[in-house]
């Protein structure tokens, strides 16, 4: 991707609608690697963040969408951003997509699955704020994400998360190590090794 040349080995992108849950999400996996958190205005984020993971691997925090206040240009501005991201981006090696448990699959998320599914990589379903479900309604919620995410792709997975109580994150820390091949008996040690504990902000949008 010509306006995309930040070199990396490969990297897993978080996407979801504004307000959903994703710094959140980022943050929780994050400070549990040790990283550094790149603060970031809600709504108006004007860049995508790298965390560095070592060995050139990377978690990629993508601009929240769907935020109402954004001008349409703008918008517009980003969705073509995003949509050139996901759809060409050599080392995305796969796609957390961050979803309000209480509200998934909204139309911007399928955008999201319409541009990245083709490539024939994984995505995860990050259902977040599950705490503010209770427990059947969680499991009824996660066996109908389970059973859409399925029918873009197959091995499309889902799991509940919340950054509140700290819940669902070694599934997800699992998601991610298998698709960056990192093992996981090491990946603490890794994920927080010596130089890469920066969030940094490298990339400016094609504006
Ligand atoms: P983003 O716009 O997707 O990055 O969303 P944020 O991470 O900024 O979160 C939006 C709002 O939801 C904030 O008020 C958070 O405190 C709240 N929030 C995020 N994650 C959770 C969660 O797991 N549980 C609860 N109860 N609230 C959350």
């Amino acid at each position: 991707m010509k306006d995309l040349s930040f070199p990396s080995s490969g990297e897993v992108a978080f996407a979801g609608r504004s307000n959903a849950g994703k710094s959140s999400a980022i943050n929780t996996l994050a400070n549990q690697r040790r990283l550094a958190f790149t603060s970031k205005t809600p709504g108006r984020t004007q860049q995508i963040n790298y965390f560095g993971l070592g060995g050139e691997k990377y978690l990629v925090d993508l601009p929240g969408y769907g935020y109402a206040k954004v001008q349409k240009t703008e918008q517009q501005r980003w969705r073509i951003f995003l949509g050139a991201y996901l759809e060409t981006r050599e080392p995305l090696a796969g796609l957390i997509l961050i979803m309000d448990a209480r509200r998934p699959f909204t139309e911007l998320d399928r955008q999201m699955l319409e541009w990245f599914a083709p490539r024939g990589r994984p995505i995860h379903a990050l259902l977040t704020k599950a705490d503010k479900l209770g427990r059947s309604e969680q499991a009824q919620t996660l066996t109908s994400v389970r059973g859409e995410i399925s029918k873009w792709g197959s091995g499309f997975t889902a799991s509940l998360f919340s950054s509140l109580k700290k819940t669902g994150t070694s599934e997800v820390e699992a998601v991610i190590a298998s698709w960056l091949a990192i093992e996981t008996s090491a990946s603490r040690a890794k994920f927080a090794a010596p130089g890469s504990a920066t969030g940094q902000s490298l990339l400016e949008p094609p504006l």
